[in-house]
C-alpha cells in the first residue's frame, strides 16, 4: 500500500510531535521511531515517497551511513530496485586501499569518525542517490559526497527524513546544486517543543 506524500509527511511530523524529546538547544531523539526502534510501516512509506520523488533520475545506487540512515534508505532502495549501501564507521581503513574512506564529524557523538566504503560497490558512471535520517550541519553528507566523487560516480541527489533548517546542511547542499528532498522540515525547537518549517516538506528537484 502507498499512501500519498503528503499524508505521509502528516503522519511523519505527528510522531515526531508525539513521540519526539527535544535535548538542549538542537537534538531531537525519535528512538522509538526512527534511531533504535524503528516503525516499518512508516519507513516503507518513507522508502516510497523518497523513491516517488527521485523516480526520474536513474538512479543505480542508494548510499546512507550505519546505523539510523540504514532502515529509510533501504526501503528506498527496494522501490528503485537498486541495491543499497551503508558507509560503514567504527574502523579506521584509510590505509587500507579497498576502501574509499573520508572523515566525518559526528554531530550528536562530537566526534570524528572515518566512514568507509568497499571499493567493489561504488563505480564510474553509478548514478547515486544519498538518504539519511537527519540534517543537521551536512558533514555525514559531505562524506558521502567525497565518497561517490573518489569512485568517479554521480551525486544524483539527497533525502532527509528530518532536517533541521536552522542548521547549515539545507544550504550546504542546495549550493553544491544537489536536489535536495526533506520529508519534515523543523524550523526551530520553542519551549522543548518542536516548530515545523511553515512550507512543508523541503523540495529542491528539477
Ligand atoms: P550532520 O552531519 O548533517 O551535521 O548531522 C547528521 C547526522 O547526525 C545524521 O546522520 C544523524 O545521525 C545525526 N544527527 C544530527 N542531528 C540529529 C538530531 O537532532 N537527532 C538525531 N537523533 N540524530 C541527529
Amino acid at each position: 500500500m502507498k499512501l500519498d506524500r503528503r499524508l505521509v509527511i502528516k503522519i511523519l511530523e505527528e510522531k515526531i510531535k508525539s513521540e519526539g524529546i527535544v535535548l538542549g538547544s538542537d537534538i531531537l531523539k525519535v528512538d522509538s521511531f526512527l534511531n533504535h526502534q524503528i516503525d516499518p510501516f512508516l519507513m516503507s512509506q518513507i522508502g516510497q515517497a523518497f523513491a516517488e520523488k527521485f523516480s526520474h533520475e536513474n538512479i543505480s545506487k542508494v548510499l546512507t551511513i550505519e546505523s539510523s540512515g540504514i532502515a529509510p534508505a533501504l526501503m528506498t532502495s527496494l522501490q528503485l530496485q537498486v541495491p543499497m549501501i551503508f558507509a560503514r564507521k567504527h574502523q579506521s581503513r584509510t590505509l587500507n586501499e579497498e576502501f574509499f574512506s573520508a572523515s566525518v564529524y559526528s554531530y550528536t557523538k562530537q566526534t570524528e569518525n572515518q566512514i568507509a566504503v568497499s571499493k567493489r560497490f561504488i563505480n564510474p558512471g553509478d548514478r547515486v542517490l544519498i538518504i539519511d535520517d537527519f540534517l543537521a550541519n551536512g558533514q555525514a553528507v559531505q562524506g558521502l559526497l567525497d565518497i561517490i566523487n573518489q569512485a568517479g560516480a554521480s551525486a544524483v541527489g539527497v533525502g532527509i527524513v528530518i532536517e533541521k533548517r536552522f542548521q547549515a546542511g539545507h544550504q550546504l547542499i542546495l549550493s553544491k546544486n544537489l536536489p535536495l528532498v526533506s520529508l519534515a522540515s523543523i524550523d526551530r525547537f520553542e519551549d522543548g517543543q518542536v516548530v515545523f518549517s511553515k512550507q512543508g516538506e523541503t523540495s529542491h528537484v528539477n
